[in-house]
């Protein structure tokens, strides 16, 4: 792997087409910052139209190609489990790339690098278990089967969070079913993907399996969706892209997969150890400085627990370790971008206009060691109520609004009352009435006394406007495969044209 954390200072990362770095159409690059310091690390290339067409053509004959298309399932599942041990020699320097390209912290790149092999190993095995099946038809003589196939060339949309963790859980299953794919990264941490691409290529993955397109949202991004070419898309960011995006793949009737943003419930019961319960409320929202879309920002606590609740929280809060990513002590690190902060500040004195009041954080750092980098303090808002803006946004930052319910029918109106529906959590040690809340709660995934459990062997996605489609288990591989149904008659009848044959 040629990219490397020292190799892309000051470096120009070209596009990935057809197994090459070739320079975009227009020659334009645009650069990417390290947000500790706000100062520019590398430069992308900027992908227009022509480039994302090339891409696409490049997939489009990948797909066809013998190479891949005449490849067996089980050769496949090979090259794919071939990817994700470079991934394990790699992913040491893959994990520095990311926390210099997204500011999220170093110990957790790694641990994601290291359980990002494992799901390619996981997804290589069901390359030769897809299969169709038959139909037991009202006809003699008739074999009707389905057999499943890939779909063709896959679109992939990411954010900057966790690039190749997001990429993974639709790359892996893709590959090992045998579809192609053209990923456009986020234009804020873009240098993962492109490493990985190359990685596929010593892997043995066919050129033109894998292609990156780099750029931003409004001319690459929209560029590939809307490409005729593209037979599904994935997209993975927020709300409001997906809206977009979902409108262009309309236009030429291609599916989507949306996992979009979320405003997720975290209940706590006064039945509860108040302290394993902090931990857990502390963990869901100001890991990775709260840009996890599964972030449990909406906190609501059983009203007798309410004050010993936020006192403990306030505590535990105050001593969350804010500092440089690559520090073993650190526990939240700067956000990705300057807007990111500036969207931070404005959601939390929106909070205060409406009448809620900070009770930890609420600031940046006073560290002058901090004081270039986006950082910002985790940040406790108590006196909230469900409807604040605060409450209802996706801010995607360390914030958590703290808020009372009486009973379990006010909590379930509280914690339904948004438009999303990606994750929930509960800590109660009444198993009843934690089932009655899972059941009843819109969330794709619930948690019962944990939080951010997430695994790729089960079907994670959203619900309401958080998306739709399911990642993990057997679950994808149904996903990004299609059904075709054959009809084999073999009674060697002679038939007359005319009949309609009902049996
Ligand atoms: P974003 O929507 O701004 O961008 C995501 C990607 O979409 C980027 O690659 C961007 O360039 C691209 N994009 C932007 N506008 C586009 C357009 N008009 N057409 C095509 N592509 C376009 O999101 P972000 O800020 O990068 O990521 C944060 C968001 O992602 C949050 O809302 C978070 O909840 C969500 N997210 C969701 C999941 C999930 O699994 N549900 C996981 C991670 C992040």
């Amino acid at each position: 792997m040629k990219t490397t954390v020292d190799s892309l200072q000051g470096s120009r990362l070209d596009l990935f087409i057809d197994g090459q770095f070739t320079r975009p159409h227009s020659g334009q690059y645009v650069p990417s910052y390290d947000p500790t310091t706000a100062e520019p690390w590398y430069e992308f290339a900027q992908a227009d139209e022509r480039d994302v067409d090339t891409a696409v053509r490049s997939a489009q004959a990948a797909f066809r190609h013998p190479s891949w298309a005449r490849m067996t399932q089980t050769d496949r599942g090979k090259l794919v489990r071939r990817l994700g041990e470079l991934v394990r020699e790699h992913a040491d320097e893959l994990a520095m790339i990311e926390c210099r390209d997204n500011g999220k912290l170093l110990k957790e790149m790694r641990a994601q690098m290291r359980a990002i092999p494992d799901s390619y190993l996981y997804f290589a095995g069901m390359a030769d278990k897809l299969q169709g099946d038959t139909i037991p038809v009202n006809k003699l003589d008739t074999l009707n089967f389905n057999l499943r196939e890939p779909i063709g060339v896959v679109g992939m949309i990411i954010p900057w969070n966790s690039p190749l963790m997001m990429l993974t859980g639709t790359l892996a299953p893709c590959l090992a079913i045998g579809n192609t794919i053209v990923v456009k990264p986020s234009e804020h941490a873009t240098a993962s993907t492109l490493a990985l691409a190359e990685l596929a290529i010593e892997a043995g993955i066919p050129p033109g399996v894998i292609n990156v397109v780099s750029g931003d949202g409004m001319t690459t991004g929209d560029a590939l969706t809307r490409h005729p070419g593209v037979a599904k898309y994935v997209f993975t960011g927020s709300t409001m892209t997906g809206r977009k995006i979902a409108g262009n793949a309309a236009q030429n009737l291609v599916p989507c997969q949306m996992e979009l943003g979320g405003k997720s419930p975290h209940v706590v019961f006064a039945d509860v150890d108040i302290e394993r319960a902090v931990n857990g409320v502390v963990s869901g929202i100001f890991a990775a400085a709260g840009q996890t879309c599964v972030a449990g920002s909406r906190c609501f606590v059983e009203a007798s627990a309410h004050e010993r609740f936020v006192e403990a929280l306030v505590e535990r809060t105050r001593r969350v370790k804010v500092g440089h990513p690559v520090a073993d002590d650190t526990d939240i690190g700067p956000l990705a971008l300057a807007a990111q902060l500036e969207k931070v500040r404005s959601y939390v004195a929106s909070g205060v206009q409406e009448g809620a009041k900070i009770a930890a954080g609420g600031r940046q750092p006073q560290d002058s060691e901090l004081a270039r980098g986006w950082y910002y303090e985790p940040t406790v808002i108590t006196h909230a109520h469900n409807r604040m803006r605060f409450m209802q946004d996706e801010i995607f930052g360390p914030v958590v609004g703290v808020v009372p319910f009486r009973d379990e029918a006010e909590l379930i109106e509280l914690a339904n009352d948004t438009e999303y529906g990606l994750a929930a959590g509960i800590w109660t040690q009444n198993i009843d009435r934690a089932m009655r809340f899972a059941r009843q709660v819109d969330a794709g995934t619930v948690w019962i006394n944990t939080y951010r459990s997430a695994a790729y062997m089960s079907a994670n996605g959203g619900m309401k406007r958080s998306g739709y489609g399911r990642r993990g288990g057997f679950e994808v591989m149904r996903e990004f495969s299609r059904l075709k149904n054959v009809v084999i008659d073999y009674s060697g009848a002679m038939q007359d044209p005319f009949v309609i044959r009902l049996r």
